[in-house]
Formats: C-alpha cells, sequence, structure tokens
C-alpha cells in the first residue's frame, strides 16, 4: 500500500500533462514517501489519454482510469477516491495551475494532527468578474451554512486522511464540500495558501454557472446532514408556522366580521380568509410531506444498512469484524 495517492481528474489537457506529470514525479522524489498517481481521464476527445497511457507504461506507480464519456469533475473525482489504497489522498487539477510542490506542506499540516488541510489560493489566478469574486462570496455562504471557516472551498488541492472519505459519496459539484462532510464526521479540518498560476494551456471548462449550482448543492447538503435522520423536524416546524399564520389571520377576518374590531369588514372585503384558508392547507400539506419523508429515510438507512453514526475506533472487537468496519 502506497502511503500517498495522488489523483486527478483530466480533461482534454493534452498540452499540460507531460510537464504535470513530470512535476509530480520531482515532488515525489522530494518527499520520499510511496505513492501512486490515479490519473481520471474523464472522456477526453483530445490525446490525453494516449499520453496517460504512456506514462502508465513507463512507470507503474502510474494508474490510469478512463471514462467512456464526460462525466464531470466530481464523477471523476469520486472514482479517484474509490480507486485510491493509500494512507493520504490528494486530489489536484491537471491544469498546472496548481502546484505538487505544496503537497510538502500539506502533508506536515496533516501531521499536525488534521484530518484534512485545504489549499487555499490565496492570491487566486483566475478572472476576477466570472471567477474569483462569486467565489469569494460563495465561499462566505458555504463557510457559514457548513460551519467549516475555510476560505478556498473550490481549491482542488487537498489532502486528507483515508478515514473521512470511507463514508462520503459524491452528486452534483459536490467534491468541493468534503472538508464540510469531513468535519461533520468529527475530522478536524484547516487550510493553509498554496501556489496558483494562471491557466497556460487547454481551457477552463467553467464559467458562472457553476456558482450557483454550487449554492443549490449547500443547501441539499445541509438538509442531509442535519434532518437526513429527521425530517419531520423540518416538515413540522414549516407546517407549525403554517398553521400559526391561518390561525391568526382567521381569527383577525372573524373579529372584523363579528366583533367589528377594529372596525368592521365582511369576509370578501380582506384578503385575510384566503390567506388563512390557503396557510391551512399548506400546513397539512407540510405534515404530510414530512411523514412521507420520515418514510424515505427509514427506507434509505435501512435498505443499505447505514447506520445513523460514524466510528472513529474500536477496540478489542473480533478482527474480522474489525476489518469490515474499515472496509
Ligand atoms: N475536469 C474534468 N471534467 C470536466 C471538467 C473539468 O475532469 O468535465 C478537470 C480538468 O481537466 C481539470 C480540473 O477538472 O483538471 C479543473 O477544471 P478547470 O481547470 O477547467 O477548472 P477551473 O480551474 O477553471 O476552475
Ligand atoms: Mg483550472
Amino acid at each position: 500500500m502506497p502511503k500517498l495517492s495522488i489523483f486527478l481528474p483530466v480533461y482534454n489537457e493534452e498540452e499540460n500533462l507531460e510537464r504535470l506529470n513530470q512535476k509530480i514525479f520531482e515532488a515525489m522524489a522530494v518527499l520520499g514517501h510511496t505513492f501512486e498517481i490515479i490519473y481520471v481521464d474523464d472522456g477526453s476527445s483530445d490525446h490525453s489519454l494516449e499520453l496517460l497511457k504512456q506514462f502508465a507504461a513507463a512507470d507503474w506507480r502510474v494508474k490510469v482510469i478512463s471514462f467512456r464519456r464526460n462525466y464531470g469533475q466530481t464523477a471523476a473525482m469520486a472514482a479517484g477516491i474509490a480507486a485510491a489504497r493509500g494512507e493520504v489522498l490528494i486530489p489536484m487539477d491537471a491544469d498546472l495551475q496548481n502546484d505538487p510542490a505544496d503537497i510538502v506542506r500539506l502533508l506536515a499540516k496533516l501531521d499536525e494532527g488534521y484530518d484534512v488541510v485545504s489549499g487555499w489560493r490565496k492570491d487566486r489566478q483566475d478572472a476576477f468578474i466570472t471567477r474569483t469574486f462569486p467565489s469569494r462570496i460563495a465561499n462566505g455562504l458555504i463557510s457559514k451554512i457548513g460551519g467549516v471557516p475555510l476560505h478556498d472551498y473550490g481549491c482542488s488541492l487537498k489532502a486528507y486522511r483515508r478515514d473521512v472519505l470511507k463514508d462520503v459519496n459524491l452528486y452534483g459539484e459536490m467534491h468541493r464540500f468534503i472538508p464540510i462532510y469531513a468535519a461533520w464526521a468529527g475530522g478536524k479540518v484547516t487550510e493553509i495558501p498554496v501556489a496558483h498560476y494562471p491557466r497556460t494551456a487547454g481551457q477552463s471548462k467553467y464559467g458562472l454557472s457553476r456558482t450557483i449550482k454550487v449554492v443549490f448543492d449547500l443547501v441539499t447538503i445541509k438538509f442531509m446532514a442535519s434532518y437526513l435522520t429527521k425530517p419531520i423536524y423540518v416538515f413540522g416546524w414549516a407546517g407549525v408556522v403554517a398553521f400559526a399564520i391561518s390561525a391568526f389571520s382567521g381569527g383577525f377576518a372573524c373579529l372584523m366580521k363579528f366583533a367589528s374590531w377594529p372596525k368592521h369588514a365582511d369576509f370578501i372585503q380582506t384578503p385575510l380568509p384566503v390567506l388563512a384558508m390557503v396557510m391551512l392547507g399548506l400546513g397539512v400539506q407540510f405534515f404530510l410531506m414530512g411523514l412521507i419523508a420520515e418514510m424515505l429515510v427509514r427506507t434509505y438507512h435501512e435498505s443499505q444498512g447505514k447506520p445513523i453514526y460514524t466510528i472513529k475506533t474500536k477496540l478489542n472487537f473480533d478482527e474480522s469484524e474489525a476489518a469490515n468496519e474499515r472496509r
């Protein structure tokens, strides 16, 4: 088993790969740890895959996974995580915007007792209006909602201890939220500034629209993490609020009609009775949705044998059982 698994999603990066591969090997030579490099070709339509095959033929520590079509960076990262056998997992971009020489410092920080060390592109070399600025707002939001203050979730270069990634499933643009999952599962998360270079070859695959997807993903994981085991708490509260608004506006409408307080108004003269009825219906819906969600959640946990907790260590248990636990 190697100590380090470096994995890189690759999508049409033919001009960058040669130098990238060389830089990773240089960085590894300095470190002296055992390592593997996993390139995940995400359905490139240029010569990326041929180059990767050459690297793999030249050195057994280079591994290549190639997708049948383009599935996106998150899928490529998930494949990298699934294939990695190292103690420490290090994702990286394949466009030379990250510097493999920073891995030394990530590892040093990890050794201080952290489970996740996130790279922070302090001096980011991307377009300000479409990339850097929206990303700054998104990072603020993610930090606030996720409860893990990091400057740069979007930076690919990070280092993870293997066990914090064990139960992480990635969807959408969610690879950037791994530090949040890790923190929620009890991992210690920190960040250090890393180098960032402008893209000199090939094209960026993203624009502004990604920031919006990221915000949707954030709402999803917040919901999943906080309420996955008890959705009725969320829907129940929404139901209570709807009932309260209904009772208040209904009551007020009656006061105006029957007691002429604060002044007389018939039911059809104010929107209050309609509001009362709509909110009543909505409240009932919320409760019913909460109950359906409860059923879904039970199906989710029970069908997959997913526990509602994560275990860090178990002592003196049967060996095979412990191995099972570690997978
Ligand atoms: N990438 C990928 N599949 C895609 C889009 C991108 O594997 O559908 C890879 C790409 O080759 C690069 C990394 O993801 O290694 C980051 O992409 P990019 O540099 O375009 O993003 P940016 O740095 O502009 O955010
Ligand atoms: Mg890039």
